[in-house]
């Protein structure tokens, strides 16, 4: 079946999405192809939805509907600290701890000057701008323990203006751990243990 070129290039789609190999994306595919036809026809167009619809938010490059996230849009949030993250799923660690009530700041990468990321790469203008807004007291870096991670910690050590305190998260997090597959208490702790950077 897999020879037939229809479902040879679904397979080959599917087997490009992280964390699902060969095998796994010939079983979703025989799914999808025997499933009710509306039920396949809803992923479809949620994906175009949602690839239509969803935009950085122009303030912290969380993913949007809006000019603003639903974070920066929250009238009950300290915007006044700012947790930076690599990217937006790393937000929702912090989000399921329930106590964390600042704002985020995603950088969309990392640095890596040997893969030819260099800081032109991150969303940094709109965070000199929040710095420059004189509204943020504290920013606390979130990058993970990684030779990319610190490259980009110590980049943004330089960054931050006099008079914002800057902290990073305690090392309770695994080296080379991802926040977003964290446990909350890890995350919470890791948070509540911050250190000055
Ligand atoms: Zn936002």
């Amino acid at each position: 079946m897999d020879s037939i070129p229809a479902v040879e290039s679904l397979v080959r789609e599917l087997s490009r999405l992280p964390g699902v190999g060969r095998r796994s994306a010939s079983r979703l595919a025989h799914h999808l192809l025997r499933c009710p036809e509306d039920q396949a026809r809803a992923l479809a167009d949620s994906i175009q939805e949602a690839r239509d619809r969803v935009h950085p938010c122009l303030r912290c490059g969380n993913y949007a509907e809006a000019d603003l996230c639903p974070i920066c849009g929250d009238p009950r949030r300290d915007l006044g600290i700012v947790l930076v993250v690599e990217k937006p799923s790393d937000i929702a660690a912090f989000e399921s701890t329930q106590r964390y009530k600042g704002g985020y700041h995603v950088l969309g990468a990392l640095l890596s000057p040997l893969d030819g990321i260099g800081p032109d790469r991150l969303n940094l203008p709109a965070l000199r701008e929040r710095l420059q807004s004189g509204e943020v007291r504290e920013v606390v870096l979130a990058t993970p323990a990684s030779t990319e991670g610190d490259a980009t910690a110590l980049y943004l050590q330089r960054m931050i203006p006099h008079g914002v305190a800057l902290t990073r998260l305690a090392r309770g997090l695994p080296v080379g751990g991802e926040l977003e597959y964290s446990d909350s208490l890890t995350v919470q702790r890791a948070f509540e243990g911050r250190i000055p950077a």
